[in-house]
């Protein structure tokens, strides 16, 4: 019998999506913006937290980009992004003309290293230039941390911008991750918790500031009969279609963070016998995460030729989809030039690491097919 592909982490529909694209097709409306966009602003806006505004956009990409804006830096400027994430955290820093600085992970969450944060942060000043943001990212929905990151950015007076794209329902001492930074940002991409086909969040506390987002992410245009335009414009607003998929999708939202949320506890089970292994666990109580991928260390054992490629090639025999955690930025082909600062944590996390089949789809079948695959990986070894 053939054995279908077990993916890494696919989108699952709550059925209700049709409904919200129907209206919105009934209606003719059709373009960006639009009665969807509102409510699905308004529903993400009631989950986060009772001061946040959320401003829906075409992709979490724009939400960066139009955060990096918002924030006046331009060509010339040095932001400082966290080196182990999605190349998307970064490339609105040079869309902007500016120079990305890169700050290597630490061993607890992965994310940004408080020490090395204050190290470049003293080292670009002590070079004539202040850092103008910090992009602090949750990778795979795990808190980076919090109070530590936030207490620097504090102490030089830097504004975060948090990229929540991977962290949607994940939380900090019981607040949820996107309403930490200065600004936050949210991906409804087709393989993020939600999905609205594809999108972003831009999170503000401030009205004035949704206002002027999303003024930039209609094209900039000034208040007139014509077109008037007085500052560069950007299209990026999300459509009224894809606010339609993200409603429906907003149904099956906690759901899905559970089931994401059992497969880790799976993942929990099996390598619990397996010393060569260790799955990713959040610190303590404070971190939440809604573990939108489950991931994995696996400390080399070259005599047995035991390794993430080596599993992942295992599991891949299987027809089973895992694959190598981010590769870090700085050591990105197209970054490598730029600054960095750290100690090879997010190299070491690299070499060891691989992402496991998480989403919230997986069936028992599934469940088992890569329970057997993993164990026959290490009991031939
Ligand atoms: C997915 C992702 C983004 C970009 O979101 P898009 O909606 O795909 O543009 C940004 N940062 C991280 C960490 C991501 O995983």
């Amino acid at each position: 019998m053939e054995n279908n592909r077990v993916f890494l982490s696919l989108s699952q529909q709550s059925g209700f999506e049709q409904d919200y694209v129907k209206n919105a097709l009934d209606s003719n409306w059709i373009t960006s913006g639009g009665p969807n966009v509102s409510e699905f602003e308004e529903k993400l806006e009631n989950y986060i937290d009772d001061e946040s505004l959320v401003v829906a956009l075409n992709s979490g990409t724009s939400a960066i980009h139009l955060a990096l804006i918002l924030l006046g830096v331009a060509s010339g400027d040095e932001v400082i992004c966290q080196s182990m994430t999605f190349s998307a955290s970064v490339n609105p820093v040079l869309y902007q003309g500016a120079i990305p600085v890169f700050v290597d992970s630490e061993f607890d969450t992965w994310n940004i290293c408080p020490e090395n944060l204050e190290i470049a942060i003293k080292d670009r000043i002590q070079k004539g230039k202040k850092p103008k943001a910090i992009i602090a990212v949750h990778i795979y929905g795990n808190p980076y941390k919090i109070d530590e990151i936030h207490s620097i950015a504090d102490k030089y007076q830097i504004p975060i911008i948090e990229d929540s794209a991977e962290a949607l329902g994940s939380s900090y001492k019981s607040k949820k991750c996107g309403t930490f930074g200065d600004f936050g940002v949210f991906s409804f991409n087709g393989n993020k918790i939600i999905t609205a086909s594809s999108g972003g969040g831009l999170i503000t506390k401030s009205k004035l500031l949704k206002e002027k987002a999303i003024f930039y992410a209609n094209q900039s245009k000034d208040k007139a009969i014509h077109y008037q335009h007085s500052e560069v414009g950007y299209n990026y607003r999300m459509s009224n279609i894809c606010a339609g998929i993200g409603l429906g999708q907003m149904h099956i939202l906690d759901e899905n963070i559970n089931a994401r949320r059992e497969m880790h506890l799976f993942y929990e089970s099996i390598f619990k016998d397996i010393p060569n292994v260790k799955l990713y666990q959040s610190i303590n109580e404070d971190y939440f995460s809604n573990y939108w991928l489950s991931t994995i260390l696996i400390e080399p054992d070259i005599e047995n030729n035991i390794n993430g490629e080596s599993l992942r090639k295992g599991l891949e025999i299987a027809n089973i989809e895992s694959r190598p955690l981010w590769k870090p930025l700085h050591l990105q082909p197209v970054f490598e030039k730029y600054p960095y600062y750290g100690n090879k944590v997010a190299e070491d996390l690299f070499k060891k690491g691989l992402c496991l089949p998480s989403g919230s789809n997986l069936t028992s079948e599934d469940r088992n097919r890569i329970k057997e695959a993993i164990c026959l990986f290490f009991e031939k070894k």
